[in-house]
């Protein structure tokens, strides 16, 4: 397991309007804090800084030059015409949405404020004086861990993105995102790997995320697979009827649930029927779009899953033993979320152990298709995992390395 994190990515904290209140937005650094606590002591993390020039140029595959252009200079401009405080956040006011009689080829106000409405798509995405940084810092996380997991340095890569992306189309902000890092992952491995090899998207964040369908909806290859609420924020995308268009029909699935107590014996026919459909489309490379915004009790979410139906999760998607790059999207019930991480990941290492056959190595060099336990008896086999499992505990437990800094790999770079 490489688990790539990097501390720029703490410097974006906005405020968000709820309801009447304008309140600092649940999409805190906290977030990742948590998720540090909880993984520290299991797993020994790779600490990047941001290469800005590979990481804007990846950025820049997905997203257009103009709209990075004003993410990246809106609020310093705004800042020297005094629109704002240095601890300040800007948000947008006006939106050219589809219903006005807008020309043909609209382009942005001169205005900076109206600016920031022609860029985003709702209210929910503040920009403060680190929000770039931090944003920047995310996509870099993703293309790394693409690059990461291409070049077979693990089968399983963990990128702590933050702020989250899912929601980013190519020049619009909205729902925390600000650059669609799993887009940004997912074309980085296409651009990578070679041309035969079919990778797939399969977002378990509560939110359908609207940006990365859009990214790729005429597109045989990612897949794009995503469990989520129905008739739930962004509202107006995520139907099961959205199937893709042109050479990517039938490379798109929605599975939304109606959200009237989901708990795990409701979710799970959901996921099962996603991975039916990651494999018939030939997926070879899947990348996760996770969120933990499913948990009971999430401020933003609706569903009811439980901390051990995270394990449940990973190991599904774990047997099926495909190299996999996860990325993290939302989450917002700050004391839990280390642990529902810990537990998915845990899952995803006991889903691959109870996966591998003997002898089944697929194409990419790793362990076979969930071929399941072959000649070992169910229990037998969960037997020897616990055993493994504890082994492997006690080796991380002498290794608890947290890698500060630079790592070797850039150092290298330099
Ligand atoms: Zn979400």
């Amino acid at each position: 397991m490489k688990i790539l994190y990097n501390p720029s990515t703490l410097e974006h904290r906005v405020n968000e309007l709820v309801g009447t209140r304008l309140i600092p937005a649940y999409e805190s650094p906290e977030r990742i804090t948590s998720i540090l606590e909880s993984l520290i002591p299991h797993y020994t993390l790779t600490t990047v800084c941001t290469d800005p020039e590979h990481a804007f140029s990846a950025a820049a595959k997905v997203h257009t030059s103009a709209y990075l252009e004003h993410l990246r200079s809106i609020f310093s401009a705004a800042l020297s015409a005094g629109l704002v405080d240095a601890s300040g956040c800007l948000l947008p006011e006006c939106f050219p949405v589809s219903r006005l009689p807008l020309p043909k080829k609209s382009r942005p106000p001169k205005d900076l404020c109206a600016r920031i409405g022609y860029y985003a798509f709702d209210m929910s995405s503040g920009i403060g004086e680190g929000t770039w940084v931090a944003a920047i810092a995310s996509a870099d996380l993703a293309r790394r861990g693409a690059l990461a997991l291409a070049a077979g340095e693990d089968e399983t890569v963990f990128a702590l993105c933050r702020p989250p992306g899912h929601h980013c189309a190519p020049d619009l902000m909205g729902g925390y995102c600000y650059l669609n890092n799993t887009a940004i992952a997912v074309q980085t491995l296409l651009d990578t790997l070679p041309a035969d090899q079919q990778v797939s998207v399969l977002d378990l964040d509560f939110h359908h995320g609207n940006g990365t369908q859009q990214i790729f909806y005429r597109e045989s290859n990612p897949c794009y697979v995503s469990i989520h609420g129905e008739d739930e924020y962004p509202y107006f995308s995520g139907a099961r009827s959205e199937v893709g268009e042109g050479d990517g029909e039938g490379y798109n699935l929605n599975l939304p649930i109606l959200c009237d107590e989901v708990n795990w014996d409701v979710y799970e026919p959901q996921l099962k029927e996603a991975v039916e459909k990651l494999k018939s489309v030939g997926t070879q490379w899947l990348v996760i779009s996770l969120g933990f915004d499913t948990f009971v009790g999430d401020p933003v979410g609706k569903f009811q899953l439980q901390t051990e139906n995270y394990g449940v999760m990973g190991e599904t998607v774990g047997r099926c033993g495909w190299p996999l790059l996860v990325v993290l999207e939302g989450g917002y019930v700050i004391e839990e979320l280390g642990k529902n991480c810990l537990e998915f990941l845990r899952g995803v290492e006991r889903g691959r152990r109870m996966g591998k056959a003997p002898n089944g190595v697929n194409g990419n060099g790793m362990n076979g298709h969930g071929n399941g336990v072959n000649g070992v008896s169910e229990d037998e086999d969960e037997d020897e995992d616990e055993e493994e499992e504890e082994e492997e505990e006690e080796e991380e437990d002498e290794d608890l390395v947290m890698v500060n800094g630079v790592d070797a790999e850039e150092e290298e770079e330099r």
